[in-house]
């Protein structure tokens, strides 16, 4: 039995819930989970989302859930200012934490945070939920494979437009103490597929950019905009090769896109999330008449998609990756190989986004371990 706390009960906070719920179903193989203790910022909103996710107790103090000595795991899904104290005071009590991306909005907060779950011997694991969806897991192994030769360059671009809007009213995610925006916001997702695929950056060149410098508050006035919309990266990785990554929360039109373009010696690989049941393949060794992209979907043969529905080209939704990314978490917690970005490899996605904020500042080339 593994007993589960929610902290946050907003976008990222349902689709935890419904991983938690989803996961026995999935696989068969997890212990039973019980959904036990539910935090939010007030009792009152905690009562409800209890109510309406499953969950047995409600409180309006984030401590209580964490104090609470029926759970195993805490779920950490509030925004990006309170993980390092929360994730910390977890990891301190002995729970073992499910916490969303990013880490943290400064790079110390993240190093105390992969300090405590080092020192506390839990598991700690990022939501970077994207390296979970089976294409990018197949991408993986025609990489390991050679299928496309040796990898010589990528770019990778993470789109949405719910910050288009210049009208669209200021919130958290427009306060500095968020963090930078367009990189920790944003940029974590591709560099998370970035680590998962390749290894680490090894140096960064970096411009963000604030598109809209005011928006308007709940009381009418107009409040500047302390993070950035838009950052827009050169990059190199450890393993020499070269990239860009471009990402945009105010790219209208764009909804969900994480394209991914991979070139390498004997051919490339294409992805994007707003298609992520799609793979695009191209290989030299196809005969000349025949030489384009093939669409490959995404089936059975892809593991974990049989574990959703046995038959091919059907598609899973955002939610499923957030249930393998829970499934891989338990395994973590079992002690067995887990495809997880932990807190240690987190850290190393923290370093590089401030690493290019070192890079816009100082407008020159950063070595992300320098
Ligand atoms: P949200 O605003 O929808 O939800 C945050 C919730 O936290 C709200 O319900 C809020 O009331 C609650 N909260 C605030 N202060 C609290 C406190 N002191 N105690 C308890 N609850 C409190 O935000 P969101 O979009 O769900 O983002 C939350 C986190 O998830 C962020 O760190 C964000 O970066 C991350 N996120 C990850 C993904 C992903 O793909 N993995 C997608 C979106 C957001």
């Amino acid at each position: 039995m593994i007993g589960v706390g929610l902290i946050g009960s907003g976008f990222m906070g349902k689709c935890h819930a419904m991983a938690w719920n989803a996961v026995h179903l999935a696989f068969g193989d997890t212990p039973a989970i019980r959904l036990v203790h539910l935090g939010e910022a007030n009792a009152d909103l905690a009562e409800r989302r209890a109510g309406e996710f499953g969950f047995a107790k409600a409180s309006g103090d984030w401590r209580a859930v964490i104090a609470d000595p029926e759970i195993d795991v805490v779920s950490l899904t509030t925004p990006n200012q309170f993980h390092p104290e929360m994730a910390v005071a977890a990891l301190e009590t002995g729970k073992h934490l499910w916490c969303e991306k990013p880490m943290a909005p400064s790079f110390a907060e993240a190093q105390a945070m992969a300090d405590a779950a080092r020192k506390s011997g839990k598991v700690a694991v990022l939501g970077y939920n994207y390296i979970q969806s089976p294409a990018i897991r197949h991408i993986r192994t025609l990489l390991d494979e050679g299928v496309i030769g040796t990898v010589n360059h990528l770019r990778i671009e993470m789109d949405e437009d719910f910050m288009a809007d210049p009208d669209a009213p200021f919130f958290w995610k427009h306060e500095a103490a968020s963090g930078y925006g367009a990189l920790d916001d944003f940029a974590v997702h591709p560099l998370s597929l970035i680590q998962n695929l390749f290894g680490r950056v090894a140096s960064v060149m970096c411009d963000m950019a604030r598109p809209y410098p005011d928006r308007q508050t709940d009381s009418g006035s107009r409040r500047p905009v302390e993070t950035y919309d838009i950052a827009s990266s050169l990059i190199h990785l450890e393993n020499g090769v070269s990239g860009t990554l471009l990402v945009n929360r105010s790219a209208w039109g764009r909804k969900g896109r994480i394209a991914l373009q991979i070139f390498g010696s004997k051919g490339s690989i294409l992805f994007d999330q707003e298609r992520f049941n799609e793979v695009q393949l191209y290989v030299t060794s196809d005969r000349p008449t025949e030489q384009g992209y093939r669409t490959i979907l995404s089936g059975p043969p892809h593991e974990p998609y049989g574990r959703f529905i046995p038959a091919p080209g059907h598609g899973l939704g955002f939610n499923d990756l957030k249930t393998i990314e829970c499934h891989e978490l338990i395994a973590a917690i079992e002690g067995r190989p887990a495809n997880v970005i932990g807190f240690d490899e987190g850290l190393e996605i923290e370093r590089t986004v401030h690493a290019m904020a070192r890079s816009f500042e100082e407008r020159r080339w950063v070595e992300v371990r320098g």
